[in-house]
C-alpha cells in the first residue's frame, strides 16, 4: 500500500487503466524494446501471420501488460489476459488454450509462477499449436492430440532468470525492460495530466518525475496525489509549489524515498554507525519483518547507492550518510 511501491493493487489497477498507452507510438520511453517490437510487429503484419512469442521481462510498473496489450491493438486481435499464479493445473491452461481464437494474443502474467505441468504443456502449445488431452487412468491413459489456433504468447516476468531454460527458448523474442530516465517520466506525467484533464507546469512534471524510482506506475500515482492536493488545499494549480508540499504530505523525498526507505538508512547510520549490521537486525529496529526490509526497501535503496549488501550484512555509503544530511565517519570510503 505505499506510495512508492513499484505493484499495484486491483483497484489502482482501474485508475490506471485510463492512462495506459495504447499505440507503440503513445508508448513513452524504451526506445530499444520499443524499435525491436515494431519490427517483429510490422513484420509479421506484412506477412500476414501471427508474430512470434514474446517475452517481456523487467520489474513491476514499467509497462509489461501495457505492451502486451499494445501488442495485441497493434496486430488488430484481442488479447486474453491470465498469469502464472491463475493456473492451478495443467488442465486450467489446456482450456484456455483450446478456447483461443486464431491469432488471439495470450498474456501470461508472471509466467515464472507457473507450475511445472502447466509449463510443460506451454512448451508443445507455442512449439507444435497443440495440446494433448489425457484420457484415462494409469496404464489405460492415452493422449489425444488436439490442435490449436496459430497464437501468440506474451510472458511476463519480473525474473527472466528463473524461467526454465526450454521455456525461455520457445519465445522468439525478449525484450527487456529498464527503469526510466527523468526525462521519459517527464512525459508519462505531462502526457497522464492531459489525459486527466489538468494542466500540470512542466517544473511539476519534473519534482514528480525525479521522485518516482523510475517507474512509471509511481510517477502515474504521485500525479494523482499532487492533483488531490491542488483541488482540496491549493488553488487547482499542478505547479511545482503544489507537487512539493503534496509529497511533503505524503512523505516522498526529493529523491522517491519514503518513511520506511529513511527509517532504514536512519538507523543504519545512527544505530550501527553505518554498518555492516545484519537484515534481522535492522528489521527489528525500524519494527518491520526482515522480508518487508528486503523486498520493499533494499532494492531501491541498493540501486540508488544508498545501501550497500556485504557477507557480513547491510552498510551505508558515504551518499547514505550525504542523503540524511550527516557526517560520515572518517573510515567511510565509498
Ligand atoms: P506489473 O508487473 O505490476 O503488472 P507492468 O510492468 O505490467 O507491471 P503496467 O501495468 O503495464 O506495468 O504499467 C503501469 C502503469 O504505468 C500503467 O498505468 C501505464 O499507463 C503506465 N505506463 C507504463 N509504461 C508506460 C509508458 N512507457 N508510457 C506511458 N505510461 C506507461
Amino acid at each position: 500500500d505505499r506510495l512508492t511501491s513499484s505493484g499495484a493493487s486491483d483497484i489502482e489497477r482501474a485508475a490506471e487503466a485510463a492512462l495506459r498507452p495504447r499505440s507503440l507510438d503513445d508508448f513513452v520511453g524504451q526506445r530499444v524494446v520499443r524499435d525491436q517490437l515494431s519490427l517483429v510487429l510490422d513484420a509479421a503484419k506484412g506477412r500476414g501471420a501471427a508474430p512470434d512469442h514474446v517475452l517481456l521481462s523487467g520489474p513491476p510498473g514499467l509497462g509489461k501488460t501495457t505492451l502486451a496489450m499494445i501488442i495485441a491493438a497493434e496486430l488488430g486481435v484481442s488479447l486474453r489476459v491470465t498469469s502464472g499464479p491463475a493456473i492451478q493445473h495443467a488442465g486450467d491452461l489446456a482450456a484456455v488454450l483450446s478456447s483461443l481464437d486464431e491469432g488471439e494474443v495470450l498474456f501470461i502474467d508472471e509466467i515464472h509462477r507457473l507450475a511445472r505441468p502447466a509449463e510443460e504443456l506451454l512448451y508443445v502449445a507455442m512449439e507444435d499449436f497443440r495440446v494433448d488431452v489425457v484420457v484415462g487412468k494409469g496404464a489405460g491413459a492415452s493422449a489425444i492430440p488436439l490442435s490449436l489456433p496459430r497464437f501468440t504468447a506474451v510472458g511476463a516476468t519480473t525474473r527472466a532468470g528463473l524461467l526454465p531454460a526450454p521455456l525461455r527458448d520457445r519465445f522468439g523474442f525478449t525484450g527487456h525492460l529498464d527503469f526510466y530516465e527523468a526525462t521519459d517520466l517527464v512525459r508519462v506525467v505531462t502526457r497522464s495530466a492531459g489525459l486527466l484533464g489538468v494542466d500540470i507546469e512542466p517544473e511539476a512534471a519534473s519534482e514528480i518525475a525525479s521522485r518516482s524510482r523510475g517507474t512509471p506506475r509511481i510517477a502515474n500515482r504521485l500525479l494523482r496525489r499532487v492533483r488531490d492536493w491542488a483541488q482540496v488545499r491549493g488553488d487547482g494549480k499542478l505547479n511545482l509549489a503544489a507537487a512539493r508540499a503534496a509529497l511533503e504530505v505524503y512523505e516522498v523525498d526529493p529523491r522517491g524515498l519514503d518513511r520506511l526507505d529513511r527509517a532504514v538508512l536512519t538507523a543504519l547510520c545512527t544505530r550501527f554507525g553505518g554498518g555492516p549490521v545484519g537484515l534481522s537486525t535492522l528489521a527489528i529496529t525500524v519494527g518491520e519483518e526482515p522480508e518487508t526490509v528486503e523486498t520493499v526497501a533494499e532494492p531501491f535503496l541498493v540501486r540508488e547507492g544508498l545501501m550497500g549488501r556485504t557477507p557480513r550484512g547491510r552498510v551505508a555509503t558515504l551518499e547514505t550518510w550525504r542523503h540524511l544530511g550527516l557526517v560520515p565517519p572518517a573510515d567511510t570510503t565509498t
